[in-house]
């Protein structure tokens, strides 16, 4: 049976009540994902659950970048740029499909955040520390190198520039690929389940109340330890658990824009400085789009509901239009957005771009292990260092023992990909697949969300029998990512499996009677629910492409 079919939840749910787990892990983003995969490998009982759609947190709001850690150079944390640096290249091994080597530019301008010799200094040392080789190491550019290569950029205070490797990729996808192949090694992975509270045996944890948010159904799950992975929800479960003392989380905000490619046809993802502060933004140029982000600070609003307003915009427009004056964007350019939630752990007397991006551990005297902070880039070794904590527990308070693991060696689902030149080949062999009137671009859409999992969905397509071929590709989308990625609802179709919303939103409303009928036909949909789902996708609309200034 296969675990993450919608279609099989029943069966889940029943499994996942009537066995004892060696772990329960809450929260379903990235950090969840990469210690469900962690404990699977190594022989543990696995299950994790999250309470809205694997990936709805901050794990599919970042930048999208797996990047190393120049901030780090910057504060001398050697040891940490070490790390990350090493992991790009390890998690680019695991899917070269989803996480793509990327040029990346910083042009240097007078007075800016990095000057020319510690640049060159700096990136030569990352490159360094991260091992880089040949035509990935670092080059330092002229004025008018860097002109030639982004003749959109601010001449006048420019002086030169660093062009160095990186990664993007895409948050969700990797979240998601990361919980299949967990899946594959054996864990039970859900989402739509919510842990309420935690269930306590001689005062120790020893599973979790929970609710089944679709079917209102309340269950326990029964389990040796529990990981708390819940992001910027972490501190209310150490509150639940009456363990939240000493160093608290501190949420701050970031909001990212995106715009058409064609209103800024930016070529190479630059880090670029904002005249106005003293931060610098990215701009990422993603197949028909470019994107631009982030805002820094502090949230105290609802979690549950974090949205892009027009001062954020404002903010970001008037970074951007002062590094490439030509392009004059405003708020009318605008296609969609989104906003995200940092889990950065409190640090007195700093303001958000400040604070660390470390990742902390935090353990109960019941036993509840929870983990926050941290980057998208860290996560397989955030696992790592969370499940040699669990094993030591399960050695200490259980008597058992399991084996280590090698993730780095566990190659995710939608490859093998021998490298980014295999990635390329299999491109073009998809295309030469697809209908003709299916635009140049689809076979790169595919690849690098799907990998080799595109020639299922190709195979479903041919039985569609639709007159537009795009109306039959994203039926085809729909039935493979209902029946392996756990889709429930419009959403989880158009933002975090296909990434539509974010990145082509105009493509939705071609589709969207078609996803909508097709998702009512598999789950039964009565027309209450139906006419809320059809509302919940406009509703994502407005709020992903229209902006108000904060009440003050
Ligand atoms: P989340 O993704 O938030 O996951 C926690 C999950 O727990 C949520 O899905 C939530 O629904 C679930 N949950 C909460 N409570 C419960 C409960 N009671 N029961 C069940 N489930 C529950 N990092 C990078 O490396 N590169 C970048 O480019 C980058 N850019 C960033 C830009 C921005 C604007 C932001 C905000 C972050 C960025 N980061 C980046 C950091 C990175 O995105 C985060 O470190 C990472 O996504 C955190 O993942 P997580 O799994 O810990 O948290």
């Amino acid at each position: 049976m296969n675990n993450l079919s919608a279609l099989n939840r029943p069966q889940v749910l029943h499994s996942i009540q009537s066995q004892e787990f060696d772990l329960v892990i809450i929260g379903g983003g990235i950090t969840g994902a990469g210690i469900a995969l962690d404990a699977a490998s190594r022989g543990m009982k696995v299950a994790l659950v999250e309470m809205k759609d694997f990936a709805s947190g901050t794990s599919s709001k970042s930048t999208k970048l797996i990047h190393g850690g120049l901030r780090y150079l910057a504060q001398f944390d050697i040891a940490l740029v070490r790390e990350v640096g090493r992991e790009r290249a390890i998690v680019h091994r695991l899917a070269p499909h989803l996480v793509l080597a990327k040029k990346m530019l910083m042009p240097l301008v007078e007075g800016g955040t990095y000057g020319k010799m510690s640049t060159s200094f700096g990136l030569m040392v990352y490159d360094f520390l991260a091992e880089v080789k040949g035509d990935d190491k670092r080059v330092m550019l002229s004025k008018e190198e860097v002109l030639k290569k982004e003749p959109l950029l601010r001449p006048d205070i420019l002086q030169g520039g660093g062009f160095y490797a990186e990664y993007r990729t895409d948050d969700a996808r990797l979240t998601m690929e990361n919980i299949k192949t967990a899946v594959q090694h054996g864990a039970l992975c859900l989402n739509y389940v919510k842990a309420e509270k935690f269930v306590y045996t001689k005062g120790k944890v020893s599973g979790v109340h929970c609710k089944d948010l679709l079917s209102q159904q309340d269950l326990q799950i029964n389990c040796k330890l529990v990981v708390s992975a819940t992001g910027p929800w972490v501190d209310g479960l150490r509150k639940k658990d009456q363990s939240l003392k000493g160093k608290r989380l501190f949420l701050s905000k970031g909001v990212h824009i995106v715009v058409p490619r064609e209103r800024f046809p930016l070529k190479y993802t630059t880090y670029f400085d904002v005249p106005q502060d003293s931060r610098m933004l990215f701009a990422v140029p993603r197949q028909r789009s470019t994107y631009i982000g982030t805002t820094d600070t502090e949230f105290k609003g609802d979690k549950n509901h974090v949205i892009a307003n027009q001062e954020d915009v404002d903010y970001l427009l008037k970074g951007v239009n002062s590094m490439f004056p030509d392009i004059n964007l405003t708020t009318e350019d605008v296609e969609s957005s989104w906003a995200g939630l940092r889990p950065l752990i409190f640090e007195e007397g700093k303001n958000a771009s400040e604070m660390s991006r470390k990742d902390e551990i935090f353990e109960s005297e019941t036993g509840l292990i929870s983990i926050a902070g941290g980057k998208l880039t860290g996560y397989r070794k955030m696992a790592e260092r969370i499940l040699d904590r669990v094993s030591q527990r399960m050695k200490e308070r259980f008597k058992i023992s399991f084996p280590d693991t090698d993730t780095a060696k566990i190659i995710l689902t939608g490859g093998p990909f021998k490298d980014k030149k295999d990635v390329k080949k299999y491109i073009k062999t998809i295309q030469q697949q697809l209908p003709v009137d299916l635009s140049k671009n689809i076979a790169e859409y595919l690849v690098s969300n799907y990998g080799k999992q595109t020639e299922i969905i190709l195979r479903y397509m041919a039985n569609f029998t639709d007159d537009v071929a795009e109306i039959a590709l994203a039926r085809a989308e729909l039935k493979f990512t209902v029946e392996n990625e756990s889709v429930h609802t419009t959403m989880d179709f158009f933002n975090r499996r296909t990434g539509r919303l974010y990145f082509n939103l105009p493509s939705i409303a071609p589709i969207k009677t078609a996803i909508i009928t097709d998702l009512q036909k598999y789950f039964a949909w009565d027309n209450e629910r139906l006419a809320q789902e059809k509302q919940e996708l406009e509703t994502a609309i407005e709020e992903a492409s229209h902006f108000e200034y904060s009440a003050v």
